[in-house]
């Protein structure tokens, strides 16, 4: 189905720093809107239902799945993740550009599902990185950090089937490369018409 807004979805293995680079985004870009995930994991420190994600238990996530309430879902770490289907094509309908920002397994469904959607993956600059950087984060056990870093190989398997790759070696960098991807997609034909329709009328081009 083809909807005015756009679909951006950005995937990373943990400690990538996924999340910081699109907080910074979403800080500078008052046109994206994020989507608010259900899961069936536990809320962590300030965590609140409804902001950082709906917290369901397993019965209700499986309530969910049965009613095709999803557009994707997928196992992580164990727990199960999934995207509202009524949330994100209501704000592609109305003209809102979404950012999703989901494992591997969830963007791929993403893409079979909405083939404009624009798949991102953010790389690490290298392992030594990763292993610093989810060291320093310091919410995980050694050996949780090792299952983490074990999960990235697979991970990082599937950057390939990505539309675009960020290597996050110096953050500024990384969200000027993500602000350009983002940029780049709504210069697009079918953007600009939606954005701009007047101009697109004036120059009788409908
Ligand atoms: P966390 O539990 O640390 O917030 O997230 C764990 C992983 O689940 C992250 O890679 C995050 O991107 C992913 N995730 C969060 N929401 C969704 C979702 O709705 N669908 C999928 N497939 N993955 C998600």
């Amino acid at each position: 189905m083809d909807f005015p807004g756009n679909l951006f979805v950005v995937s990373a293995p943990s400690g990538a720093g996924k999340s910081s680079l699109v907080r910074a985004l979403r800080e500078a870009d008052g046109r994206i809107v994020p989507s608010v995930s259900h899961t069936t994991r536990a809320p962590r420190g300030q965590e609140t239902h409804g902001r950082e994600y709906f917290f369901v238990d397993d019965a209700e996530f499986s309530a969910l799945v049965e009613q095709d309430a999803f557009v994707e879902w997928a196992h992580v770490h164990g727990k199960r993740y999934g995207t509202s289907r009524q949330n994100v094509e209501s704000l592609l309908q109305a003209g809102q550009d979404v950012l999703l920002e989901i494992d591997w397994q969830g963007a791929l469904q993403i893409k079979r599902r909405f083939a404009q959607a624009v798949l991102t993956f953010v790389l690490p600059p290298s392992w030594g990185e990763l292993r610093a950087r989810l060291q320093r984060r310091g919410e995980d056990a050694p050996e949780v950090i090792e299952m983490r870093l074990e999960n990235a190989r697979a991970e990082l398997a599937q950057a390939k089937n990505f539309d675009f790759v960020i290597i996050n070696a110096v953050f500024s960098s990384a969200l000027k490369d993500l602000q350009s991807i983002v940029h780049a997609q709504r210069m697009r034909y079918r953007c600009q018409q939606y954005i701009h329709a007047e101009v697109f009328r004036a120059l009788n081009m409908g």
